[in-house]
């Protein structure tokens, strides 16, 4: 142990002597609690938080990778009667397996071969490494997209860089045309979703698609690769489905309502979340060859990557021939759901959901927040045995079809929008647990100060606890960072988390569909075997999580969060933070279209005003609340009435109509681009970006609205919990 360790420790071991005896001359205080209702919530906090254990987490870990899990496969259904066995057993109540009847999309067949000008046959297989016996695993499935079309081509292959409409742009001042033609385009870095490259190759007319793992994006460039690091190795296939469901998620066939058995479908035709176009993922084992015989154009140096090649543009030498065959049957997809029933408030729901089917053994995604959700219920479920139970109930759901269009989530959410719209709370949701060390949360601006308030009182492995270790790693990250992609690169309480929520896992339903308040929680590190059958057991002993230490602080957070939403005597939402969230996407809407001189074109003035009401509003109750809480006790009815009323708030940032051109998506503060990245104000800011001012201008009516309705909202519950009235929150 170094000097400079040592000294850490004794000063934290003074820390751990002293703060007892602090907690009990002033109990912390907690947002939303009574004094008294805190020290309770903290003594509960504590005995919940001692539950959770590493060894226990890697058994499930276990259990949960040991085999190929994806959607509809008969190990993923045997997995959920097995998470509805252990919730039975823990002590969770109404436990059900939910079905639903969707649109399927599995692979009966997958080839590729180069014709000209010599032959090679792609092998669309990761090969196993010294050291992983899961990766000798027959069942470990070939290269396949899901939802990608039934086909087959022989054409000319262009290599089309990120696939993105620039690139295509790129290529047409080239001369190169890809109608008919073959794309080969890369994943890329930053994350885009490969089911927008696929839409913009099947707008450019392109008859197939193939997407490769370059090596520069989370291969050998990056580090060492797999068994001697956690970079992808060179077989390494980055599956995925290829849906469109920036456009509706959930089966392509029951858009806005639940794929129950029986429920009616729409014509295949008519679905618009299911693309037209021939998908393949590949290693850069096999995009080499291709690649390395490509004639045409030098491609650009930022098109180049890292393998030892000249990238060219091709567009004629080489020639590949694809053939996909795809099983559409209809397909049973199963959410298993339970329940810790609210002891005082069995009405008032906190829903927490993870995915379980993986794309092969989903070692981080999703069976790292698998096992970190199954001691999370162990704990809970423990508590509630002994006697200590929530005051409003908790619902968990495991969730199926994530991979394939955030099915599972999207049905249930459909299934009970209406109930949830009267009971839900917020979501909480955990994709992957980890891949390593830094902690990125995500939440609705009015959830935000919770959800740092609560990471202070957790420990991070390294010793500090979670708040210093999370600002520690934004600070590193925002310094690495674009200056453009970041507003503020200081990182302070107000911004460590991340408010900007776009799509792409189980969250999706219920804030852009339902109208709930939505947290999400991950921790991450360097990783670069997504979606390939490297992500592993093997994997995450290795690289990801060893100790399983962050799995384990997994559990606690999520728990804590949820316990804290279950127990708390106000609902611990700040709409004063809300509103100076909002102020900032209008802020940095408006400097864009001052950029672009287009300020003349639409007078946001109006909105602005009605974010300072609703933050002058959002800030009298926080008073209010603030006032309530300290006076000791607040009576149940008030406290009930307030509460409903403040769970309304986020029900009125929806429209029924939805965003302009995507229906299902409601919610006019947040919605995602088709590359899955945030999009705040999604229908104002899309009209703005594309010039259209007649729409702008409604849009921005809709939103003026919406933040009156909240503002007169809100001035009733603070009147209401002052007793200026008697029947606010109605
Ligand atoms: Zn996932």
């Amino acid at each position: 142990m170094s000097m400079r360790r040592l000294m850490l420790s004794v000063c934290l071991l003074a820390f751990a002597l002293h703060s007892p005896r602090l907690a009990n001359s002033q109990a912390t205080p907690i947002m939303g609690f009574t004094p008294s209702a805190a020290a309770h919530e903290t003594e509960i906090e504590s005995k919940f938080k001692a539950i959770p254990s590493p060894d226990e987490e890697r058994r499930q870990h276990h259990i949960f990778t040991a085999e190929p899990h994806v959607a509809g496969s008969a190990r993923n259904n045997e997995l959920a009667r097995y998470i509805a066995d252990e919730w039975r057993n823990e002590g969770l109540e109404d436990v059900i397996i939910r079905r639903y009847d969707v649109y399927g999309s599995n692979p009966k067949s997958t080839f590729l071969e180069m014709t000209a000008p010599v032959h090679y046959r792609a092998g669309l297989r990761e090969l196993p490494v010294p050291g992983d016996p899961d990766m000798k695993n027959k069942s470990i499935s070939s290269a396949w997209s899901g939802m990608s079309a039934s086909g087959e081509v022989t054409a000319p292959l262009v290599y089309a860089h990120s696939g993105n409409p620039e690139d295509y742009e790129l290529l047409r001042k080239q001369g190169i045309d890809v109608k008919g033609k073959v794309v080969l385009v890369r994943y890329s870095n930053p994350y885009s979703y490969r089911g927008f490259k696929a839409l913009t190759a099947e707008r450019e007319g392109a008859a197939a698609i193939l997407i490769y793992s370059d090596p520069a994006e989370d291969g050998y460039k990056k580090g060492q690769v797999v068994p001697k690091g956690p970079w992808g190795p060179e077989y390494h296939i980055q599956r995925g489905a290829i849906t469109y469901d920036f456009m509706v998620p959930g089966d392509p066939l029951t858009p806005g309502w639940a794929s129950v058995p029986g429920a009616k479908r729409i014509p295949v035709e008519q679905a618009v979340s299911i693309p037209k176009i021939l998908a393949l993922p590949l290693s850069w084992h096999d995009a080499k060859p291709l690649l390395a015989h490509m004639d045409g154009p030098v491609a650009p140096d930022d098109w180049q990557g890292g393998l030892p090649i000249k990238y060219h543009l091709g567009g004629e030498r080489v020639r590949v021939h694809v053939k996909i065959e795809m099983d559409n049957s209809t397909q049973p997809y199963y959410v298993v759901e339970g329940r810790i029933r609210g002891a005082q408030l069995p009405d008032e729901w906190i829903v927490l959901g993870n995915h379980r089917d993986a794309w092969v053994f989903g070692g981080v995604d999703p069976s790292s927040g698998t096992a970190s959700m199954m001691e999370l219920t162990r704990a809970l479920g423990k508590l509630a045995k002994a006697g200590t139970r929530p005051r409003r109930t908790l619902v968990f759901c495991s969730w199926d079809g994530e991979e394939v269009g955030l099915t599972g989530s999207t049905e249930w959410g459909e299934q009970f929008a209406d109930e949830l719209r009267k009971k839900a709370v917020a979501y909480i949701n955990v994709d992957s647990s980890t891949s390593g060390p830094n902690f990125h949360g995500q939440a609705v601006a009015s959830l935000a100060p919770m959800l740092v308030e609560t990471s202070r009182t957790l420990r991070d492995p390294s010793g500090k606890t979670l708040y210093e270790a999370w600002k520690q790693s934004s600070t590193r990250e925002r310094s690495e960072t674009k200056q453009s992609e970041v507003t503020d690169l200081n990182v302070t309480d107000s911004n460590l988390a991340d408010t900007r929520i776009g799509s792409g896992s189980d969250h999706t339903v219920f804030l852009n569909f339902v109208g709930m308040p939505v947290l999400g929680l991950q921790f991450d590190g360097p990783y670069g075997v997504y979606h390939s059958a490297y992500d592993d057991f093997f994997w995450m002993n290795h690289f990801g999580d060893p100790g399983y230490r962050y799995h384990t602080l997994m559990s606690q957070l999520w728990g804590v969060l949820a316990l804290r939403l279950a127990n708390a005597d106000l609902l611990p939402f700040d709409f004063a933070s809300y509103a100076s969230n909002i102020r900032q996407f209008v802020n940095e809407l408006t400097k864009g279209m001052a950029t672009r001189n287009d300020t003349s074109q639409l007078d946001l003035k109006p909105v602005l005003d009605a974010i300072d009401d609703f933050e002058a509003a959002g800030k009298r109750l926080d008073e209010s609340a603030k006032h309530a809480l300290a006076s000791g006790a607040i009576d149940p009815k008030l406290a009930e009435s307030i509460n409903h009323g403040t769970m309304q708030v986020e029900r009125n940032w929806l429209n029924p109509d939805g965003i302009p051109g995507r229906p299902w998506f409601k919610h006019i503060l947040y919605g995602a681009r088709f590359t899955y990245a945030h999009l705040e104000l999604p229908g104002l800011t899309e009209a703005v970006e594309k010039q259209d001012w007649p729409t702008a201008k409604q849009q921005a009516e809709i939103l003026r609205q919406a933040l009156i309705n909240n503002t007169k909202l809100v001035n009733q519950l603070n009147s209401s919990l002052n007793g200026e009235t008697a029947d606010a929150g109605k």
